[in-house]
């Protein structure tokens, strides 16, 4: 381990591996709706708040590599970062939200495409094309029911009646999004589904996209042209209360500071918020909310001794800045010791059973994966 690493309280290793066969495993997951024909779909990759907190100038590279060539961002800053890092000249930067209002000609100098949100967002970049001369690349989002971004019917049919709207434009995606695709019991993926078909027949025929990473698992009525997956690449479980499809990505290990004997009826850590009910050992691990490591996960959450993964360790008592204590009292005396490193995320104690303890998603826990962490690329064979 090199003296950086050795240097900080924390340690994040990210798997770029792991992400390729996220990718690939994805990609078979997808096809054609039975008794259709048509290409295969395609998988694009969401990419944006840097992959997840992961690195998009890293992990962009390693989905190209692995036939990824459409990249979706959210904000048109974020593209042109991603940029250089996409070099693919057959590969796409779409930027989610759109142009900001004034920034057409920006968007489009940066070399990437726009999500077409909204009748305003129509008319600048129709009017760069006419400027320009060109017919424009765009994609159009509609709203299926999720009401976030996107057309809504009526201006969808305003569109219909008056295909001048869309001079200097050329549609190459249809897209929306669903509101509830990680339960996949709720009526509205269905209703979301139809209002999609029909709201997308009445555009120009374009290559059409409607799921993200749980929308992949509804079924295949849902992958239309291209799929959109973030979190699933990046090993968040897209099927919630099953088996995950997908491989852990993240593993988050936090260095031993020391370790203490606290009696009973002790209180630990600010606010007394753990009072320790029998003679306990623990052990002070170098990371915190500061990293990140988010503070709603104070008394929830495990630790595990990587040589020991059968002995959980509770996370005690309130999470500070930075640090957090675990109860290492079913171990035995003296197995930890100062400089050990213990795994908070890793094989044994997942991503997504971190974010259920802290009360969130895995998504929510990769974006705020702080910035202290000392971090390690891999592109060895995912932690098994
Ligand atoms: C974030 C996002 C995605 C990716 O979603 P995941 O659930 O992470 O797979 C796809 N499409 C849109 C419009 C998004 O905002």
């Amino acid at each position: 381990m090199d003296v950086a690493a050795q240097w900080a309280g924390g340690i994040l290793n990210i798997d770029l591996q792991a992400v390729a066969k996220n990718y690939r495993t994805l990609c078979q997951v997808i096809q054609r709706p039975d008794q259709t024909s048509g290409p295969h779909p395609i998988c694009a990759a969401a990419v944006k708040a840097d992959a997840y907190g992961l690195d998009a100038s890293l992990v962009a590279p390693v989905l190209e590599d692995a036939g990824c060539r459409h990249f979706f961002v959210a904000h048109l800053a974020e593209g042109v970062a991603l940029r250089p890092s996409v070099k693919n000249p057959q590969s796409s930067i779409l930027v989610l939200h759109g142009p900001p209002p004034g920034t057409a000609r920006d968007l489009h100098e940066a070399g990437l495409v726009p999500v077409i949100n909204s009748m305003e967002q129509l008319a600048e970049w129709r009017a760069l094309g006419r400027v320009l001369e060109r017919r424009l690349p765009a994609v159009l989002q509609v709203d299926s029911g999720m009401a976030r971004f996107g057309m809504n019917a009526g201006e969808v049919a305003k569109i219909a009646a008056d295909p001048a709207l869309l001079d200097g434009i050329r549609t190459m995606l249809v897209m929306s999004h669903l509101a509830c695709a990680d339960t996949p019991e709720v009526s509205s993926n269905q209703a979301q589904l139809e209002a999609f078909r029909h709201l997308s027949a009445s555009l120009p025929d374009a290559p059409r996209s409607l799921a993200a990473s749980s929308g992949i698992f509804l079924g295949p009525d849902w992958h239309f042209d291209l799929v959109r997956p973030g979190a699933a690449l990046y090993g968040v479980n897209p099927t919630p209360g099953k088996p995950s499809p997908v491989s852990p990505v993240i593993r988050l290990q936090a260095r031993v500071i020391q370790t203490r004997a606290v009696p009973r009826g002790q209180a630990v850590g600010y606010g007394g918020g753990f009072v320790a009910r029998r003679p306990s050992r623990i052990a002070l691990l170098g990371i915190g909310y500061g990293d990140g490591f988010l503070r709603s996960i104070s008394n929830q959450g495990t630790a595990i001794l990587p040589s020991q993964p059968d002995v959980p360790l509770p996370v005690i008592g309130r999470v500070s800045m930075d640090s957090l204590a675990v109860d290492i009292t079913d171990l035995e005396d003296g197995r930890v010791r100062a400089g050990e490193l213990i795994d908070l995320i890793g094989p044994y104690n997942t991503l997504d059973a971190a974010a259920t303890a802290a009360g969130t998603i895995g998504y929510e826990f990769l974006t705020d994966l702080g910035r202290r962490y000392h971090r390690t690329y891999t592109r060895n064979d995912p932690l098994v």
